[in-house]
């Protein structure tokens, strides 16, 4: 039993772990750092309601002072981690401050990824709070928009920035938005509702540059030379897990932090979250998800195998995403080249429940504003993984 934890990263999964730990009734003593200068707050509705106004900043925020307080923990916020000696069981911190522990839990979540000259005036990310109130106030002067990447977060930046009654376009190279994440039908219904609602679409188009007027940004420069004009860009190009204070430390960093089933990275090492790359011995593959509720689902199991347990995390993914009037709802995994099959409603009615289909199995369900059918459907995908007495774990613990 560990006497002495440390989590790094102090969001969702990082607090996850550390009340997941006292419920557990560990009484050992408890570090949490997190390098933004804040409690813990919820991400998901940076790109809805803080950018829409229909909440106020403070509202994101997990847990209060005093629910915090009553951890029993140390906080180190403000501070980052920049290094991490496993042989030694040490981290460092930004001034040269080490920090020994028993068990470490690496929680640190994801960083944006940038565009070559994003650094102008006028050019956002969404990430964490300060970037969502910075692009808010941008938007509340009537701006012209340009959001580059058509994903999950670029798609609710444009529904937000359509709500508000902005003039908007929507770029990516891909020729659906969602493509990645949903594939080519779902994505063309995107697409279509993008459009319904006003957002103009350079699809099949990357960027070559930002046009600029005195260090701020005009506009986009696409690949077949047009430019369109923009006095704000947003940039959501996706993300990249938080390990570069990682380098040296001698765990695995391939698509984030390398750990086996039971979430582990290597003796004494665990990661939860965004930033952890498992083997879910459900899929029977190795996954990251960047979802929210997979955070507070992972950093369970992390406690459980800190305080001795071997519970190996195979969960079935559950994620959303709000656009306009619309709410999608995923259970499981989407990979491409999936066969797709209408297993409640229809498309054409915009209410529906997709069927993913990989190796003669459903690993994924979508439901389009169908809650109710996707729940019931949301079995398939359970009963797709192994039986009972199957062992399909191909990584195992490290110690
Ligand atoms: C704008 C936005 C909208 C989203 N919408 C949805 C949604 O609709 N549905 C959904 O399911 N998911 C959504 N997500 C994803 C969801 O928020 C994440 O999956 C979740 O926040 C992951 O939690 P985490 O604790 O693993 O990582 P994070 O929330 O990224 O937290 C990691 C923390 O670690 C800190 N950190 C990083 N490096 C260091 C270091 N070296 N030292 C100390 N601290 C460090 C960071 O500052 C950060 O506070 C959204 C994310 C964003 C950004």
């Amino acid at each position: 039993m560990p006497e002495n934890v440390v989590i790094v990263g102090a969001s969702a999964a990082g607090l996850a772990t550390a009340e997941a730990l006292r419920n557990k009734g560990y009484e050992g003593a408890l570090t949490l750092v997190g390098k933004e200068d804040r409690l813990p707050y919820d991400r998901p509705p940076l790109s809805k309601q803080v950018l829409s106004g229909a909440w106020e900043p403070e509202r994101v925020q997990l847990r209060d002072e005093a629910t915090v307080g009553k951890l029993g923990a140390r906080l180190l916020l403000g501070r980052t981690a920049v290094g991490l000696d496993t042989a030694a069981r040490r981290v460092t911190l930004d001034g040269d401050e080490l920090l020994g522990y028993d068990a470490l839990v690496v929680a640190t979540g994801v960083s944006p990824r940038r565009l070559a000259g994003d650094d102008l005036a006028g050019v956002h990310v969404v990430h964490d709070l300060d970037d969502a109130v910075a692009l808010r106030a941008e938007l509340l002067g009537g701006p012209r928009v340009v959001v580059v990447g058509a994903g999950f977060l670029g798609s609710e930046v444009t529904a937000v920035v359509r709500g508000m009654d902005l003039r908007v376009t929507l770029v990516d190279p891909l020729p659906v938005p969602m493509r990645r994440q949903f594939g080519e039908r779902v994505g063309a219904l995107v697409g279509q509702m993008h459009e319904e609602h006003g957002a103009a679409l350079r699809l099949g188009q990357g960027v070559s540059r930002f046009t600029r007027s005195g260090g701020r940004v005009t506009g986009v420069e696409l690949s077949d030379g047009s430019v369109v004009p923009a006095d704000v860009v947003v940039v959501a190009v996706g993300s990249a897990p938080a390990t570069s204070w990682l380098t040296g430390s001698g765990l695995e960093l391939e698509d984030g932090v390398r750990c086996d089933a039971h979430c582990l990275a290597a003796p004494g090492v665990w990661a939860a979250g965004d930033v952890a790359s498992w083997h879910n011995p459900h899929f029977n593959r190795r996954m990251r998800v960047e979802h929210r509720l997979n955070a507070t689902e992972q950093a369970l199991t992390v406690a459980e195998n800190v305080l001795g347990g071997q519970k190996a995390y195979a969960p079935v993914p559950y994620f959303w995403s709000d656009q306009y009037d619309i709410k999608m709802q995923a259970f499981g995994i989407f990979p491409e080249g999936a066969e797709t099959t209408v297993l409640h409603g229809s498309p054409d009615n915009r209410k529906f429940v997709l069927g993913y289909s990989d190796g003669g199995k459903v690993v994924g369900v979508l439901g389009w504003n169908s809650h109710r059918e996707l729940r019931k459907l949301r079995q398939l995908v359970v009963d797709s993984g192994p039986r009972p007495g199957e062992t399909l774990v191909a990584a195992g613990r490290q110690s």
